[in-house]
Parts: structure tokens; sequence; C-alpha cells
């Protein structure tokens, strides 16, 4: 087996999986100066972590199920992320109608006491009671509700910003490599990894599991030991609809099985509906939206919504599973959402897994600390001091304005819209300007591919950010794959490979 060319012959930590849990670890402890390899076997965030809400929220029905330390945390972390990443994390006005058979407006009303109280909270506002008039996109029979504050995230562009931040602190990521198997040598892991290249080996003083919905599996058919915890896998599924309604804000409706169904602004043109809840017991590569799905997030909808759906206005769809630690729960939408990280280690001398239970993408940072904290004791000298809670991700950095920024770049690259400096805005933030370098007008930024992805654009991401099949482009480092021209796709994907050949070769 070939051992990985490397100036380190042992990485201080191993992970599995490019998922936010997983690369969120990875970034923490790369700034601490610890030496860390991470893989992941398709693409960055192509699993769970770009199937979410995208929302980074306290999580108001959590409070029912009174996980007040995961909601408190939550809370607090709003205006964290808010601040280090304010282009891909915005806040959010979310509107809750209230109908009278549903929690009584007394409960609510004490939910969002407690929402506004228990986490730091200096940019968002608080919560108020709201009164719907003719003009509401709700039905009629809707005339009250609240309103309170959250943010919307891009998930995937999450993932994607903390592996850059990682790697530009030191650490080693490769994506599209799945580690086969890992085993306990000399106090050391020896960890197989495999990619189109072949197999090769590295050597890690400890291994971190957040192989998301593989967590178990990974323990048991990979490394041969048993997992402490078990995992419930709740597929959660969206819908996308052209957009209901004008508003700028959320809406947040109480379905009477004691559901809650965001319908969230999406894209300018759109409407994300979601989520369901269920359990799911397939490969979690394959979960994909069920049709009783689409029609229960379509009626809840219509019973809201002035503006009726039928099947034919669904746009897209996507699905996630939540990889949760198994609390016995009857109920799906019960089972804990906090995270549990466990140390496997039998004896002292044995080379320690740290292996992620469930988790939010909202709690990311507070889980990698968390995580930091439990292998402190094995770099005791090597291990520097807690970081993540000032510095900005990639593109964070000096944002005085989104808008301002975005007229920036129009003064900057002649001929580029408005909509496109919007979008780049959007997701590179002030790193802008590293994929904007030596580009003047917008003849310079080559063949455009459709939707005003060009082929500069698409060089960047491949050299800065992982790229590799359209999809990642599509669909994770943009949403363009929304409105992308379906015979385009191939020509995208012809052009990443001949790239990404060279690439290789040189
Ligand atoms: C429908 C839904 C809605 C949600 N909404 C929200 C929300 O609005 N806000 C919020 O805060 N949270 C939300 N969550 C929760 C959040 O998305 C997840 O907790 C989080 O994304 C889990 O991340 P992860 O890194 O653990 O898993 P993943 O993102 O699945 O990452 C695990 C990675 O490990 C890789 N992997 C596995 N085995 C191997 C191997 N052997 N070798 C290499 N790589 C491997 C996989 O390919 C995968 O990419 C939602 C979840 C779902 C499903």
């Amino acid at each position: 087996m070939k051992q990985f060319q490397s100036s380190q012959s042992v990485f201080d930590l191993f992970v599995v999986g490019g998922g936010i849990n997983g690369v969120g670890i990875a970034n923490d402890a790369a700034g601490r100066g610890l030496s860390v390899f991470l893989c992941e076997k398709d693409d960055l965030a192509s699993h769970t972590s770009s199937a979410s809400s995208k929302l980074i929220h306290g999580g108001l029905r959590y409070l029912e199920h009174k996980e007040f330390r995961l909601v408190r945390e939550a809370l607090a972390e709003r205006e964290v992320l808010l601040a280090k990443a304010p282009h891909i994390i915005k806040p959010m006005r979310f509107i809750m109608p209230h109908r009278p058979h549903l929690r009584p407006a007394w409960l609510i009303r004490t939910g969002l006491f407690f929402y506004d109280h228990l986490g730091k909270r200096k940019k968002l506002s608080g919560s108020n009671n709201v009164f719907f008039k003719e003009d509401s996109p709700l039905q009629p029979a809707i005339t009250r509700g609240f309103e309170y504050s959250d943010c919307t995230v891009d998930d995937a562009r999450l993932v994607v910003l903390n592996a850059m931040q990682a790697r530009e602190k030191g650490a080693q990521i490769m994506t599209q490599t799945r580690c086969v198997s890992a085993k306990r040598e000399d106090g050391l892991w020896v960890i197989n990894l495999e990619n189109t290249h072949g197999q090769f080996q590295i050597k890690a003083k400890v291994l971190v599991n957040a192989a998301g919905p593989w967590v178990s599996q990974f323990i048991r058919e990979d490394v041969q030991i048993i997992s402490p915890y078990g995992i419930r896998l709740i597929q959660g599924s969206h819908i996308i609809v052209p957009k209901l309604h004008d508003l700028d804000k959320s809406f947040i409706m109480q379905n009477d099985d004691g559901r809650i169904v965001f319908a969230i602004p999406y894209l300018d043109k759109f409407t994300m509906i979601g989520t369901t809840d269920r359990e799911y017991e397939g490969d979690p590569a394959k979960v994909a939206i069920t049709e009783e799905e689409i029609a229960y997030l379509i009626k809840i909808s219509n019973e809201h919504f002035k503006a009726q759906l039928q099947r034919e206005d669904v746009v897209s769809t996507f699905a996630g599973v939540r990889p949760l630690c198994d609390d016995e729960s009857d109920n799906p939408a019960a089972i804990t959402r906090d995270y549990t990280l466990s140390l496997i280690q039998d004896q002292a001398d044995q080379a320690p897994m740290l292996a992620v239970f469930g988790g939010k993408l909202t709690t990311y940072r507070k889980l990698a600390e968390s995580a930091m904290k439990q292998l402190r004791p094995f770099f005791k000298d090597k291990m520097q001091a807690s970081w993540t809670a000032k510095e900005a991700l990639p593109g964070g950095e000096n944002i005085t304005s989104i808008e301002q920024l975005i007229s920036e770049v129009q003064e900057k690259c002649v001929g580029v819209s408005e909509c496109l400096a919007t979008r780049w805005v959007n997701a590179y933030g002030s790193r802008v300007w590293t994929m904007l370098a030596h580009i003047r007008k917008v003849e310079d930024l080559g063949y455009d591919f459709g939707e005003g992805l060009y082929s500069h654009e698409v060089d960047y991401l491949i050299e800065h950010e992982w790229a590799r099949h359209s999809a990642d482009i599509l669909w994770r480092r943009s949403k363009l794959g929304l409105s992308f021209p379906a015979d385009k796709v191939a020509e995208l994907d012809h052009y990443l490979s001949e790239k990404i050949v060279a690439l290789d070769a040189a």
C-alpha cells in the first residue's frame, strides 16, 4: 500500500467526513496548531449538510421538547455566525400565523419570550404580535399571529468556507476520497484511503468520525468495533415552488399533527417549503422525497396561503437524512436534535476515536469547540486556545455593506449585471476580489456556459473550492442548477473533466 506523500509522517487528527461537522472540527483544530487530514468520499456537503432547511436558528419548537441547553447555545450562535459570514448568513423575520385549533396563543407568547431572552441578541430584533390585513398573502381566515427573528444560511457554502479556512490554516482536505478502513497499531491509527488514483495509507494520533448518517456504520464495518450509540435516520424533505408572495419574510406553519413547516423565500424567484420528519431505513445516499411528502407539504401550504399550489408547480425537491442520536423516542419529531460526542478508547495507550452523533448546522462551531475540549488531554502543550468565535470565515472579512460591495464589483468589472454581481457577492463575499483578480470587463470572464456561469468562475471553483463535477458547482457552490439549461450540463462536465485531467497531470 502506498504511503501518502506529505512532509507530515503522522497527523495529529484524521477526520472522516466533509459535512459541516467534519470541516468545522478540522478548521478549529488546524487553527489551534494541530496537523489535520480530512477525507470526504464525495463532494464537500454532498449529503445532509446541503439538504437542510438552511436556517441558523434557535429552534423554537425544541423548547416544547425541553431542549433548553441546545436552544440557548443555538440562539447565541446566530449572531456569532452572522458576524463571521455576513455574505452567506442573513437575518430573517419569521411570521407564525396563529390558528385557534393549534398551540394556544399564551403558550406561543411564553415560548417567544424565552426565545427572545435565552441567548445573547444585539442585531436580531425581538418578537411581536402581528395582525393580518386584506393584503396579507395568507388565507382571510388567518387574522393574527406572531413574528420573531432567526437567520437563513447557504448551508453548502458554510461547509466549503470552513474547509477553505481549514486548508489556509494548514489542513489537508481531500474530497472524492473514501476512508475504507482504519485500525489501531502501536498507539496510532493506520488509515486506508481510496480514490480514483488508487489506495494509500496515512497515520494519525486521533481519528474523528464525522461521517454523519454513516457514523455507526463506519465504527461497525470499517473499524470493526462496537458503536456506543445507535443512530436514527430521520428523513426530511423540501419542495421548491414559484414564490408564494412578495414579502421578504418566512412563514412558520403549525400543522394539526403538531409538526412545523417553514415557507422560506428562496433565491428571489422561489419559496422553499419543508420539512417533513419520517423514519428512514435505506442507504442515506439514495434518500429522495416521496409523493406522499410532496402532497403533505402542498396541503399545508394551501391551508395557509392564498396562492394555491398544484403538484405541477413543484420546480425542484431535495431530501436529506438527519443523523440523530437514538434516544428511543417513538416520535421522529421528538428525537433530540442535540449532539453527542463520544470518545472511544478502551485503554489509556490506545489511539482514541471521537465520534460525532447528531448535531445541527447552527451549532457546528460549538460542537467543534466541545470536540477540542475532549481532545485537549491528547495534545496538552500543542493545542492552542479557541479562536473561531471571532475570526471571520473566508469572504466574511472586511464587509461593511453587501450593497456597497455589489456596486464596487460592477464598477470594477465593466458590463457585469447587478444580478450577477449580487450572486457573486452573496457567494464569495470579499473573496470576490480573489475570484475577479485580473478581470476588468465581462469579456475577460471567458466562455459563458449559461446563466452567467463563465469559465473563469469555473476555473476558480476548481482551484479554490474543490469543484470536480457539474453538480458541485450547480447545486452546492451555487444553486444555478435551478435554472441552468439542461443541455449545457454535459458541456460543463466535459470542461471540468478535461481541466481536472490536466491538473492531475501537472
Ligand atoms: C431535512 C433537514 C433539515 C435540517 N435543517 C436544519 C436547519 O435548518 N438548521 C440547522 O442548524 N440544522 C438543520 N439540519 C441538521 C443539519 O443539516 C445536520 O445536522 C448536519 O448537516 C449534519 O452534518 P454532518 O457533517 O454530521 O453530516 P453530513 O453532512 O452528512 O456529512 C457527513 C459526510 O461524511 C462523508 N462520509 C461518510 N462515510 C465516509 C467515509 N467512509 N469516507 C469518507 N467520507 C465519508 C459523507 O459522504 C458525508 O458527506 C437539518 C437536517 C435535515 C436532514
